[in-house]
């Protein structure tokens, strides 16, 4: 298929696969508050089934389920190459409700643009894989390799059961190489992709000064758990943004030369940066004398997500807490270790007296970023040339987190991350959205990647025997 024929297939198909996406869209599949789970999972195999796939509900392991799918080559296919796609159906809640224009779970759409909870991340992309595999099976000779997917239902509180439903059926899920769940245009409009994530340790820390409140006046001679706590802060970062805790980057992993060169390379406006947040303060990189793209993908990040202490209402309330707790993540980058870091946090304080300063980790994820020279790579990238009339960008990770590290110790495959999202998609926040051209790409470029999947694998098989 030419691209020409690629489009005008896209374009018939279209209307459908939107109608199917608005009623995806329509469960409200909120994970963290335990929402429409078996409904929308009846919908997602039905999905499946209706373009000729065949569905494997896994939930023995706990958690939500854990939907196996699978889609046979062609009669013209290359049955020796699989290709697995990773999803999650659950979304984020859409609380605050007064903030959305339309209603999160009644998909509407404006002026080409669709607005509902988990229209970007992560229902949209699903539909549009499914629906690229609908136009390839349309095709004489069927599809062009074989297809997987795991769509899970824990992604947006952490994916805390996903590790050993991997471990268990890593047969059921091998496959050469995966495209990873999101991906959108940047704000220059070039489809923004990462064949690699950064990991996470998600702490808390809490200090107890006493069991109860007490009148402030006691300040003279109680000690102050909120001053404590921020003492405790104070003394794993400094005020030039150094992170001081020893041991904090034991085992980082190098980045290669050509990584070095791609990000060097990737777009990056810090006036437009400035502008979307507001910023009131430089940018912390400034100082330091450093690339804010290079932070972005290879430098781990040690950030105050908030704050809890005593009084914080309108007026005075003069008041000595009894307590303090702070939410801290580190986003960590390849060779970190989550358990590492929460020990070196934890040695760090007991060092510099703050024994009573406790440290739980919420949730802890390692960084994985794929061989950047597997054909695999410079196939979905090529694909992305053949669809999109800017110039695609491919960065080694991206600077956010999720599951990828488990793919690729269990399944030992290169992962690349795209999708139909924006830089305006407004994940996680109210008017949530994607816009319908985009979609269409994505579809588009699916189909291209498919179409030569299995060749562009072979090929670097048999220069490998050559
Ligand atoms: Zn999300």
């Amino acid at each position: 298929m030419n691209k020409v024929q690629v489009v005008s297939y896209v374009q018939e198909s279209l209307p459908e696969a939107i109608e199917k996406l608005k009623k995806y869209l329509s469960f409200p599949t909120v994970s963290a508050q335990h929402k429409a789970i078996p409904e929308t999972v009846d919908y997602v195999a039905h999905m499946i089934h209706e373009v000729g796939g065949e569905t494997q509900v896994l939930d023995d392991l706990g958690g939500n389920p854990v939907i196996y799918a699978c889609f046979a080559a062609g009669t013209e296919g290359d049955a020796s190459k699989t290709l697995l796609y990773y999803n999650h159906y659950d979304v984020q809640p859409p609380e605050p409700f007064n903030e959305w224009n339309t209603e999160p779970f009644d998909p509407t759409v404006i002026d080409g643009k669709l607005y509902a909870r988990g229209a970007a991340d992560n229902k949209g992309d699903l539909v549009a894989r499914l629906t690229a595999i609908q136009i390839l099976q349309q095709k004489k000779g069927g599809l062009p390799c074989n297809i997987k997917f795991l769509i899970e239902g824990e992604e947006e509180i952490g994916s805390p059961n996903l590790e050993p439903y991997l471990r268990k059926y890593k047969e059921l899920f091998a496959a050469d190489a995966c495209i990873w769940e999101f991906g959108g245009k940047d704000e220059a409009e070039h489809i923004s992709m990462v064949a690699g994530i950064k990991g996470m340790a998600y702490l808390e820390l809490t200090c107890v000064g006493a069991d109860i409140d007490m009148h402030s006046s006691v300040g003279a001679y109680v000690d102050n758990a909120a001053w404590r706590l921020v003492q405790a802060l104070a003394s794993m970062k400094n005020q030039q943004n150094e992170i001081l805790v020893e041991g904090f980057f034991d085992g980082i992993e190098e980045p290669t030369e050509d990584e070095k060169k791609v990000v060097s390379e990737l777009p990056f406006s810090e006036e437009a940066t400035a502008q979307l947040y507001g910023l009131k303060r430089p940018l912390i990189t400034e100082a330091k004398g450093v690339d804010p793209r290079e932070a972005m993908v290879f430098h781990p990040t040690m950030t105050i997500c908030g704050l809890d202490s005593g009084y914080t209402g309108e007026g005075a309330k003069t008041v000595l807490p009894k307590n303090a707790k702070a939410k801290v993540d580190c986003r960590l980058v390849p060779g970190q270790d989550p358990q590492h870091i929460l020990k070196c946090i934890e040695n760090h304080l007991a060092k510099h007296g703050f024994t009573d300063i406790s440290v739980t980790m919420i949730n802890g994820q390692k960084a994985y970023r794929s061989d950047f020279h597997h054909p695999f790579v410079a196939h979905v990238l090529d694909s992305a040339r053949d669809i999109y009339d800017k110039e695609p960008v491919l960065a080694p990770n991206a600077a956010g987190t999720g599951p990828m590290f488990i793919f690729g110790e269990e399944l030992k495959l290169p992962v690349v991350s795209t999708g139909v999202g924006w830089v305006g998609c407004k994940v996680h926040a109210p008017n949530e959205s994607i816009r319908l051209k985009d979609f269409e790409d994505g579809i588009a470029h699916m189909v291209v990647m498919l179409s030569g999947f299995a060749n562009a694998l072979s090929a670097q098989e048999k220069e490998i025997e050559a």
